[in-house]
This record gives C-alpha cells, sequence and structure tokens, in this order.
C-alpha cells in the first residue's frame, strides 16, 4: 500500500538536498559516449535521478525504437562513474527483468502504457517482490481514473515507492503546448493521494524550450515534487524528441532560476488560519445563498407547470448571463468565471424545474408499468 510520504524514495532524494527532485538526461540513450557526457554535465548540475529510454514507443515504425538492452551497460556505466542513481522507460515486462538484471536503480511507465490496464496489470506482476521505485506517467488521454488505476495497482503488487510524472495529454485543438497540461487532473490526482509524490515532465507537455521554465515553476507552484527534464548534448541532433531537449548548460540555468517555495511558519499559518475562517464562512453564505436561490426556482417550477409554460426561458437566461457578468466585473470577479458558473446553475436550475413539471408524467410512467 500507499507509502508515508516521509518514507518515500523520491521524497528522500528531494528532502535530503532541501529543493525539488530534479531528474534528467536524454530523451533517448543514442551512444555511450551521448550518455557519459550527458550524465558526467548533470552529476556537476546535482541533478538527482538520470533519466534515459532504450525502448521508446514511437507512433511510426522505421522511426528511431531506441538502442535496446544495449544501452542498459551505458546506465550502468552512469551509476557506477558518476554515482548517479539511473531511470529508463519500461513497457513489457521483460523490460523489467532487464533493467532489474542491470541493476537500473529507477523504472518508469510511459503515458501509451498507462492508458492499457492490461499492460499495467501485467507490470505490476512482474515487479511483485521487487523494491525498485517506480513512476507512473499520466496516460495520454485526460482520464484520471487510469492514471490512479495504474498506481493503485501497483500498489496493489507491493510497489512502495511510487511517484507520478504529469506529462500533459494529448489534443486535437491547436495549443502553445504539445501535450495540454489540465493541471485540475494531477490537482486531483494529489487530493486522491496526498502522500504520492508528482513530478512535472515540462519537456512533453511544453514541446519547446522556452515552456520548460514556466511549466516547471508552475509545477513547484502547486507544491509538486519535483521536475523531470529531457536533456541532450547537442538537442538537434537528437534522434528522438530533438525540438523539445535542452542542453544540460541550458539546463543549469532552469534550476538556478526555479522558486522553491519555502515552507510555512508559524506566522503563516496563524495568519492563513484566520483568513480561512473568513472563507468558511463566505462559503456558508454562498451555500446559503444558492439555497434561496434553489427555493426561488421551484417556487417558478410549480406555476410553469400549473400555466403549461416551457421551463427554458431563453431570452431570461440571456438577460441573467449578461448582467451577471457585468456584476462580476463591477465586484473584481472574473466575469469569464461568473458566466461559467451561472452556466452550472443554469443547468441545476432546468434540471430542478424539469423534475417539477414532469413529475406526473414519471408518476403515470410507473404506474403503467
Ligand atoms: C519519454 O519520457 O521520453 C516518453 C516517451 O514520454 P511519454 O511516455 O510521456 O510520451
Ligand atoms: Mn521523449
Amino acid at each position: 500500500m500507499e507509502r508515508k510520504k516521509e518514507r518515500n524514495y523520491f521524497h528522500q532524494l528531494s528532502k535530503l538536498r532541501r529543493r525539488p527532485l530534479a531528474v534528467a538526461g536524454p530523451c533517448s540513450a543514442e551512444t555511450r559516449e551521448q550518455v557519459l557526457d550527458t550524465a558526467r554535465q548533470l552529476k556537476e548540475l546535482q541533478v538527482d535521478i538520470f533519466r534515459a529510454g532504450v525502448w521508446k514507443p514511437r507512433s511510426k515504425p522505421g522511426t528511431f525504437e531506441g538502442v535496446g538492452t544495449e544501452g542498459m551497460k551505458w546506465l550502468q556505466e552512469v551509476r557506477q562513474t558518476y554515482g548517479l542513481p539511473v531511470a529508463t522507460e519500461v513497457a513489457k515486462p521483460h523490460h523489467i527483468e532487464t533493467a532489474l538484471r542491470h541493476n537500473i536503480d529507477v523504472l518508469w511507465i510511459g503515458a501509451r502504457t498507462t492508458v492499457n490496464p492490461f499492460d499495467v496489470q501485467e507490470l505490476a506482476e512482474a515487479l511483485r517482490g521487487t523494491h525498485v521505485p517506480v513512476m507512473v506517467k499520466n496516460p495520454v488521454n485526460p482520464d484520471l481514473s487510469l492514471w490512479a488505476g495504474a498506481i493503485e495497482r501497483l500498489w496493489a503488487a507491493g510497489v512502495q515507492d511510487v511517484a507520478a510524472i504529469h506529462r500533459g495529454f494529448s489534443t486535437y485543438e491547436p495549443t502553445q503546448y504539445r501535450n495540454v497540461p489540465l493541471w485540475q487532473i494531477p490537482i486531483q490526482l494529489k487530493g486522491l493521494y496526498p502522500h504520492l509524490p508528482v513530478v512535472v515532465d515540462p519537456s512533453h507537455i511544453g514541446g519547446k524550450p522556452d515552456l520548460i521554465l514556466p511549466i516547471s515553476q508552475k509545477g513547484l507552484d502547486l507544491d509538486f515534487e519535483g521536475v523531470m527534464i529531457e536533456t541532450h548534448p547537442n538537442p538537434t541532433a537528437a534522434l528522438s524528441d530533438a525540438e523539445q531537449q535542452i542542453t544540460p548548460a541550458a539546463l543549469g540555468e532552469i534550476l538556478e532560476k526555479l522558486q522553491v517555495r519555502s515552507l510555512p511558519d508559524a506566522a503563516f499559518i496563524s495568519r492563513t488560519e484566520q483568513l480561512r475562517q473568513k472563507i468558511d464562512r463566505a462559503d456558508r453564505e454562498i451555500i446559503e445563498a444558492l439555497a434561496r436561490r434553489m427555493r426561488l426556482v421551484e417556487k417558478i417550477g410549480e406555476d410553469k407547470k400549473e400555466n403549461n409554460i416551457a421551463v427554458l426561458q431563453p431570452d431570461r437566461w440571456k438577460s441573467i448571463f449578461e448582467t451577471r457578468k457585468e456584476w462580476a466585473r463591477q465586484m473584481q470577479v472574473n466575469p469569464e468565471f461568473a458566466a461559467e458558473l451561472y452556466e452550472l446553475i443554469h443547468l441545476e436550475s432546468i434540471r430542478v424545474q424539469t423534475e417539477i413539471v414532469e413529475a406526473d408524467l414519471t408518476k403515470n410512467l410507473t404506474a403503467e408499468q
């Protein structure tokens, strides 16, 4: 089952150094020289875990699919020469066997594997009885339960040191991202498992070097445990993900610039405690106002029913959206937020009134059955 945060491998690594966990290394191991050269430079930056993929899931056949088992020897050399823990992606049980035979310290499950519970279960079985820490990337599609399910399958197989990697979600919409972050999904994951370390992968979210710093900072501001950043000595010549990899020197600058938020002190805690009590009271007032509003909606619903009037009155709603947005603007509340909130309130009001208007209909239906 889930290990307490303080005892989790990933948390311990970052806590020892009092800074976020830094996982870095090339998308793919390509040659012995490339791997060792990158590792030497990353060691100087005090990176915590060296990453490199050797089995690469690629959309199209015929593209570079990784160097395979040969790359394991290079990772072993990194471990021996620089004392850096090494990590690689596993997608099949035989990958796990091979990686463990080569003393790989940390494994990760890729986004294309997390989507498939059959595959995840097979990996979980192969991990049973081992003590290797495992990081689980979110599935390519924005599905919280698939991500949570993969993590739970590992816990159920006895894997205690689990971390999640947020690498964004694929989308058809043109956006500035390669994979849209949809931050609410990792936030919900943290809500489900408060002890689970979460690492942000700005390389796969952003898909370009410029976005790595802001996405990493956003992750840290959301109390993520660390970052996973693809690093290559000569990014433009990389055999995979060339557009998003950065040099070790660029990584060094980014790690320098990242603002690490401090732990709250007693004065902060007591200040926020007072404000939170006020927030609790404000929330109570919001719910009371909603309750008052719903009772009025019900009254109108009864009247509509008696007089055979349609539930939806588009003109009324149009004016509600306009006025509420304007009121929000006047009171320094984001009008778009107010509009979204009123979409929800609108839906709920229609649901309540439809129930009232259709009450006899449902009664008749049940009587006929
Ligand atoms: C990777 O980390 O290189 C990788 C293949 O990532 P993802 O599974 O997030 O696409
Ligand atoms: Mn990659």
